[in-house]
Formats: structure tokens, sequence, C-alpha cells
């Protein structure tokens, strides 16, 4: 059975964009095959690890938005999802995480819907007033955190030194990292975006492991598209993000399974020409996750993408 499945899956997962809301079903299984249990046979020659690895991944970032209703009317419409070939995580609030955590078990799409926060302390425990440790994030049900988003880099002055304490402490706690970086319109103005998001990306590899690399996922995250419905364009982009997953390779990545998530006002109408890009591997969405309707329709359009790497 596992071979017949495997040998027609090009023909049942073959969607086109205009039926990218259809749920994905196999005739032969009650329940889709894991990726590793999938790679055997043909197909395994048709398709890299990376590949198989680089799962899209699509992540909603609320920031300081919401209240309990809001959450809860949030959730009800995320969870009425059809299962997309796509991750789908959710950032709340620290304050709402055991809420989300719970309505998610209860409606039985935890494992569906993941979660993570959108911070994380670099300290281990003790007098860090206001703080969130790794391990009370584990605790809660985060699989994922945030760190170094432009705000917090911005606003409340991380550095490069801090992301990366950030992600060895998130690491240490087996919380997956994702690790935003770009530039700002004045450095992109100035010739200077692919040195910079470099940059950012060198200050965490001084800190990290050798068996910490593919353990982490990448955001860019242009500073001058964040919330203003600007969106880099998927060529801008994708130049980019090929810097960057060279960059990765060159350092320990040698397997090419980071994911790299494009972040910058992305939304429903432009999500399909930024999935188009050989190296966006997922969207970190900012206002477009709040509701619930945009958010599944850019993971359909990730979810598209799977699809057609499998396809070949
Ligand atoms: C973000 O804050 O990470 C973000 C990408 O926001 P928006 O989608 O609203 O631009």
């Amino acid at each position: 059975m596992l071979t017949a499945f495997v040998k027609s899956w090009p023909r049942l997962w073959a969607t086109d964009r205009a039926s990218k809301h259809r749920r994905y079903s196999c005739p032969h299984l009650a329940k889709p095959l894991s990726f590793a249990a999938a790679l055997t046979g043909d197909l395994q020659k048709s398709m890299s690890l990376a590949d198989v690895m680089r799962t899209p991944i699509v992540a909603g970032n609320w920031k300081m938005n919401g209240s309990i209703a809001s959450v809860d009317a949030l959730i009800q419409g995320l969870v009425s999802s059809e299962d997309l070939e796509c991750e789908l995580l959710v950032c709340p609030p620290t304050v709402f995480l055991s809420q989300v955590r719970d309505r998610l078990i209860a409606k039985k799409r935890g494992s569906v819907i993941v979660l993570g926060a959108q911070d994380v302390s670099q300290h281990e425990a003790g007098a860090h007033t206001g703080e969130v440790s790794a391990d009370m994030l584990s605790e809660c049900g985060c699989r994922y955190t945030l760190i170094g988003h432009s705000e917090r880099r911005q606003f409340h002055a991380e550095s490069d030194i801090n992301v990366a304490a950030k992600v060895e402490r998130s690491l240490t706690a087996g919380i997956r990292p994702i690790v935003c970086v770009g530039e700002t319109l004045e450095e992109r103005q100035n010739g200077y975006t692919l040195s910079v998001v470099e940059r950012q990306l060198d200050a965490v590899g001084e800190m990290i492991s050798a068996e910490d690399w593919g353990r982490f996922d990448v955001a860019y995250e242009p500073v001058w598209a964040i919330g203003n419905g600007e969106s880099a364009s998927p060529e801008q982009a994708q130049e980019v993000h090929e810097a960057l997953r060279s960059a990765l390779q060159k350092n320990g990545d040698q397997n090419g399974t980071t994911r790299i998530l494009y972040g910058g006002s992305v939304n429903q109408d432009n999500a399909d020409a930024l999935f188009e890009m050989a190296d966006i591997d997922g969207a970190l969405v900012g206002g477009a996750s709040l509701v619930a309707e945009s958010f599944l329709s850019i993971a359909a359009s990730a979810a598209v993408r799977s699809t057609r790497s499998r396809a070949g």
C-alpha cells in the first residue's frame, strides 16, 4: 500500500491556485503520511532532504493585540481550517499563551496549529523582573519563539549579542527559535542589505555550537516593509533569501534544511507570488494574522508551494 501511495503522490497532491483551499486527501490512508515515512522509492530519487525538511511554515505574530474574548474568536476561526501541507504557528502575547494552548487542545487542533512566543529572556531564571524564561515558555506549550524581531531591536535596544544569547537559551530549553533579521530603509538605500543580514546571522553563529545549525529558522523582515502594506517584491525578497541560504550553508547548515521565512506586509493578495520564489519557505505575518480568513489563505498559498516541490 505504501509503495502505491508513494508512486501516486504527485497526482494525489497535485493542486493549482484555483483549488488551493481544497482538502488534501489520500484514498489510501486515513491520515497523511509523515514525511520521513513517505521518503521511499521513486519519490526519494526526485526529492532532496531539504525539500522534505523545509515544510512551509506560516507564523502569525499577533504583537500586542487582543483580549481574552478576541483571542477566543480568532482561535475559533483558525480551528475550522482544513489540514494543509504547511505548518501553522501562532505567537500570541505571553499572557494569552495558556489560553490559546487550552483552546487548541480542547478543539483537538494542538498538533495542527502550534504555539510560539514573540520573545524570550536571555537569562535562565532569577532576578529579571518582567522577563519570561525559555523553560516557562516550554512549560506553557511553546514549540517556537520569535527572537530579534525588528521592533525588539529598534524599540527595546536589543543587540546582536542579546539576540544570539536568546537563541542559545531557547535551544537549550528545546524551543526552536525563529531568528528575525532585516535592514532598515536607510541601510538598503546605502547598499548594506546583505551585509546587515549576514552580520545579524553571524552573531548567532558565533554563540551556538556546530550541531545547532539546522535547529532554528530565520525570518527575513525588511524593517521598511513591516506593518505598512508595502511588501518587498518577490525578487527583492528572493535576493536576500538566496544570500541567507548560502550563508547558512557556509556556516554549518550543510543540508540546507533551515527554513527562511519572509515577513513584511504579507497578505492574501501577495502570498502566492512570494511563495513562487525558490528560497521563500514560509511567512511571518503580522497584521493579516489577526484575521483568521486572511491568515488561512496565506497558509493555503504556502501549502501550494509544498505540493509543487513534492510534484518536482
Ligand atoms: C511582523 O511584525 O513581523 C510583520 C511582518 O508585520 P506585518 O505583516 O503587519 O507587516
